[in-house]
């Protein structure tokens, strides 16, 4: 079933990346961007919008990153910690602002999109979550209550016995529909934002890798193998891929790899049966995983944390597929077209960051549910940079830790992945 994957992201096959020009680097510029993915060009659509001159710099091609591979799935992404948690760490005040921002990503990014003319195929058909264990199914449910209450989040419990409505799986013990919640094709959203910020007059320059960024007495100087770049601000966007001209970011993020499969083209009554209602779709394992169909509703998009940091595509491939086959066991012999993965950033705190440290602007951290959040803290990074109040946010100053002699390498990640992996299989 996998002698024919190839590795490239099925996102990638009706939206390739671009072609590029060559384009010089410039002596200098008024904000100078690190990363060209959703946080990166959010970011540049704001400050060039505003007159001010930017460059993107980018050490792959146009979408090398998270944000043409991930599932395009979209959500409020609450805080792992729950209400609770979030209460007793930050108060009630500025958790109250938190959750209610959060709230707002998925609105935010579809009426960006809308007023933008970005299409993206974004549809908003809602999420259902399916309990693997009963035990799961009360936790939904609790956290459900506590969302409604506190900021009156829409969605519904769907007990064992009704769940055939919204999901062809027999391995559910019930779930919960969140209804807002929505798909769209990444590839294309990010080719709109390319388009976008080029026409608001942003240099992007691809395969230009930041090796250096040292101080100087009126701003920055950003050196790359292709030449030296003048610029009063920088704004660090580089998520799971920070690297180590970015030491003291580095080791405030954990890069972890996240990967997918696309099947062939399934049986369509098969297809009804399984997302009857076309949502996007996960579930209560600890080792996260998320499903949907294809914007074209043929297949199945899985994915799920690869264990391992480097892209290791034929064992992901397998991996996903097994997760895949307990879900949906009717899918045994539909073979799987593609494989991809990528970069996505954890925090120690489970919060995404934005913000300014030793001088740079930065916004990441993102947990692995990016497209919103990088979406809307892009902007409000753009906003920050030119100083403007529409930079304030919820997450300022939650205080962005490391621990100590963590330097960026997450070595014991595999570890404590594979315990998961044992941990979920036996319940635990
Ligand atoms: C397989 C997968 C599935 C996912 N699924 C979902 C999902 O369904 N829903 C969801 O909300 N989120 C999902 N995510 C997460 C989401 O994609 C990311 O959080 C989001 O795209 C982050 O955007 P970003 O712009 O911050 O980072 P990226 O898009 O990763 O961009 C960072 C860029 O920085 C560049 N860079 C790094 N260092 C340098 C340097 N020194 N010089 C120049 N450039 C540099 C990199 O090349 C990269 O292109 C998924 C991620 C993956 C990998």
């Amino acid at each position: 079933m996998l002698s024919k994957t190839r590795n490239i992201p099925y996102w990638w096959l009706d939206a390739p990346r671009p072609p590029e020009q060559p384009q010089d680097q410039p002596a200098s510029v008024d904000v100078a961007i690190v990363g060209a993915g959703f946080t990166g060009l959010n970011t540049a659509l704001v400050v060039a919008r505003a007159g001010v001159s930017v460059a993107v710099f980018e050490s792959g091609q146009l979408g090398e990153g998270a944000s043409t591979r991930n599932g395009g799935m979209i959500g409020p992404s609450f805080h792992k910690l729950g209400i609770d948690g979030l209460r007793a760490k930050y108060g009630l005040d500025r958790t109250n602002d938190i959750i209610r921002e959060s709230i707002g990503f998925v609105d935010y990014l579809d009426t960006f999109l809308k007023t933008e003319g970005i299409a993206a195929g974004f549809e908003r058909n809602g999420r259902f979550r399916g309990a693997l264990r009963p035990k799961h199914y009360d936790d939904m449910q609790r956290q459900l209550e506590s969302l409604q209450k506190a900021c009156g989040l829409e969605g519904f419990m769907v007990p064992q016995k009704d769940q055939a409505v919204e999901t062809g799986s027999q391995r559910f013990f019930g779930g919960v529909v969140y209804t807002t919640d929505g798909g769209l094709h990444p590839a294309k959203y990010h080719d709109g934002l390319v388009a976008r910020v080029n026409k608001a007059g942003a240099l992007i320059l691809p395969h230009t890798p930041v090796e250096n960024i040292d101080r100087a007495a009126w701003g920055y100087v950003i050196s790359t193998p292709k030449g030296k770049t003048r610029a009063t601000h920088v704004a660090i966007c580089t998520n799971g891929y920070t690297t180590r001209p970015f030491a003291g970011l580095r080791r405030r993020v954990l890069p972890l790899r996240s990967a997918m499969i696309a099947t062939a083209p399934i049986d369509p009554t098969l297809m009804c049966r399984f997302m009857p209602k076309n949502r996007i779709y996960g579930d209560s394992r600890r080792m996260v995983a998320y499903y949907r169909p294809s914007p074209d509703g043929k297949r199945i998009l899985f994915g799920g944390r690869a264990t391992g940091i480097r892209d290791e595509p034929t064992r992901n491939a397998a991996q996903l597929r097994t997760s895949m086959i307990e879900i949906y066991p009717e899918l045994r012999d539909v073979p799987i077209e593609n494989v991809w993965s990528g970069l996505v950033a954890y925090t120690f705190d489970h919060a995404p960051h934005i913000g300014q440290r030793e001088g740079l602007y930065y916004a990441m951290g993102y947990c692995g549910s990016g497209v919103a959040r990088s979406s809307y803290f892009g902007n409000k990074l753009g906003h920050k940079i030119l100083g403007n109040a529409e930079g304030v946010t919820a997450f300022d100053d939650l205080g962005f830790d490391s621990k100590p002699l963590y330097t960026g390498n997450p070595w014991f990640m595999p570890a404590l992945l594979t315990w998961h992996r044992i941990a979920d299989r036996w319940g635990l």
